[in-house]
């Protein structure tokens, strides 16, 4: 994050100018409930990168989203860059950490704004569920205020505190804070479990597919906001929904219970004065989504873990009872390592063709390149590198022979071991700058992502900086693990691999297993 400037002053433009024209709201109102609301709103919109959505003549004409911070943002607004989706460069989103920012983008008409899940850098961690009460034709935001009970009795059965606001558009949305290590693969499922489980229970009232045709007279319990690519209004932001202005707001569950007997539907909308004041009165009833922690039901991690994704492809691929390769330990079980999570393997690899398997630790497997040719020593040569599977930590110190008719079949030789680090660019932009502290490799490398051919990434792999010392051909064919050439390897026919996890312990060697192949069938 950028480091800030002294405090500015930000000017506003066109503060005359009709917002929401059925009360006269200005725009000069809009930014000054902006301003007064500060306090409450800032804590939950805090260091999440944020889409504004931004009406620049008020809420009867165009609008539209923004992600990326305008080119004219000021350099006191703080920044962070997320990688987009598609890995193709990254989104520079808007931190809205301050006061002064606040009232900034207010004045580039951002009416509503509408943060991510969690905050960086922690962009897996969403610090809480939500879920969104969508109501359908013929059905309205009292009918989502009865099934935000029904979702309420569900969580509270799990031991999870829930909490409600208006959404100040049409229905309401319901916060079950987290505020724990827990990811959007955990998230993600649970919310829908719960989702699908009410649809269910409940097939009169509620449906948790996106279909309207199915929303009739229903709620829909929308849980497909739990994902690292979504944002949700925020808690204290205006929504620009209706010909007057109205403000999302936490309402109480007893509130919502007199509202339900009531029929009130007036207690869901809530003017920027009428806002302001219930600030003032009851503070931030949503305090405790962003302090209360509170943890997923064991029963269900548990689930989680054994169904998720990483590795899929390399278990796929693969048939364990025959290839003496290592099955992946699950996610769970996995550990930190002790060289920081930053080491590397290249793996000599007599398949139907010969090639290098190159692969970097990062975020608890192994990132995967085949170079047919290996990595380049002079300047001046780029190589290709044909991004493969992620494989499992356990892969780091895997030699032998992979049986024939196996996924790879061939042998496999260690050929270097050592820690890396980026120095410049990621994994994730495509491109990044790579320093080797390997056995045999040392220095430093450039790696870029050329082309995607059907889902597989084709990168470059070029020296960088000053060329590196030839190998002697002896060293070229030679394991750093056990210091046998290709030919012994294949004539041992064996197969090991090491659950120690430094690559710079020399005792490492003298501790393998061998173990001798089992003849496949
Ligand atoms: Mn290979």
């Amino acid at each position: 994050m950028p480091k800030k400037t002294k405090a500015p002053e930000v000017r506003f433009t066109n503060p005359e100018k009709i917002f929401f024209p059925a009360t006269h709201f200005t725009k000069a109102e809009m930014i000054h409930y902006y301003v007064d609301a500060a306090p409450y709103i800032l804590p939950h919109l805090r260091d999440r990168p944020v889409t504004l959505v931004r009406f620049p003549d008020g809420v009867t004409s165009e609008s539209f989203y923004e992600k990326n911070a305008p080119s004219f943002t000021p350099d006191w607004v703080s920044k962070a860059a997320v990688p987009r989706r598609n890995h193709e460069g990254e989104i520079n989103y808007i931190l809205v950490n301050d006061v002064n920012t606040l009232a900034w983008c207010a004045n580039l008409a951002a009416i509503e704004f509408h943060p991510f899940l969690h905050r960086v850098p922690d962009i897996e961690k969403p610090t809480h569920i939500v879920f969104d009460l969508d109501p359908g034709e013929g059905s309205d935001v009292l009918t989502c205020a009865r099934v935000a009970f029904l979702l309420k009795e569900i969580l509270d059965k799990l031991g999870l505190e829930s909490f409600a606001k208006a959404s100040g558009s049409k229905g309401m949305q319901i916060y079950v804070p987290l505020n724990t290590r827990v990811t959007y693969d955990a998230t993600g499922p649970f919310a829908r479990t719960v989702a699908e489980l009410l649809a269910q229970e409940h097939a009169d009232l509620v449906v948790s597919n996106m279909s309207k045709a199915l929303r009739k007279k229903k709620v829909l319990i929308d849980w497909s906001q739990n994902s690292r690519s979504k944002t949700t209004v925020s808690v204290y932001s205006m929504r620009a929904k209706h010909a007057e202005p109205y403000i999302s707001m936490p309402v109480e569950w007893g509130e919502l219970k007199t509202a339900l007997h009531k029929k009130d539907l007036k207690a869901f909308y809530f003017t920027p004065k009428q806002a302001l004041a219930r600030m003032k009165k009851k503070g931030d009833l949503f305090e405790p989504v962003l302090t209360l922690k509170q943890k997923l039901p064991s029963a269900f991690m548990a689930q989680v873990s054994k169904t998720s994704r990483p590795l899929e492809a390399y278990k796929k691929k693969r048939d364990f009872s025959k290839t003496k390769e290592p099955a992946p330990t699950r996610a769970d079980q996995r550990k930190q390592t002790e060289a920081g999570g930053r080491r590397f393997v290249i793996q000599k690899h007599a398949a139907s063709h010969l090639h290098y398997d190159f692969r970097l630790e990062m975020d608890g497997v192994l990132k995967s390149w085949a170079i047919p040719k290996g990595v380049p020593y002079e300047l001046g040569v780029k190589r290709s590198a044909f991004a493969t599977e992620d494989h499992p930590l356990e892969y780091f110190k895997f030699e032998g022979t992979i049986p024939k008719g196996q996924y790879g079949g061939g042998t496999v030789m260690v050929w270097d071991i050592g820690t890396y680090d980026v120095t410049e660019g990621s994994f994730w932009k495509g491109s990044m700058k790579i320093s080797l502290k390997g056995k045999k490799l040392k220095g430093l490398w450039h790696m870029f992502k050329i082309r995607s051919d059907g889902g597989k990434d084709v990168w470059l792999i070029a020296k960088s900086e000053k060329p590196m010392k030839p190998l002697s051909a002896r060293d070229e064919d030679k394991s750093v693990l056990t210091g046998r050439s290709m030919a012994q390897i294949a004539q041992d026919d064996d197969a090991q691999w090491h659950s120690d996890r430094s690559p710079d312990d020399e005792n490492t060697v003298k501790r393998i297993k061998k173990k001798r192949a089992v003849p496949a069938g």
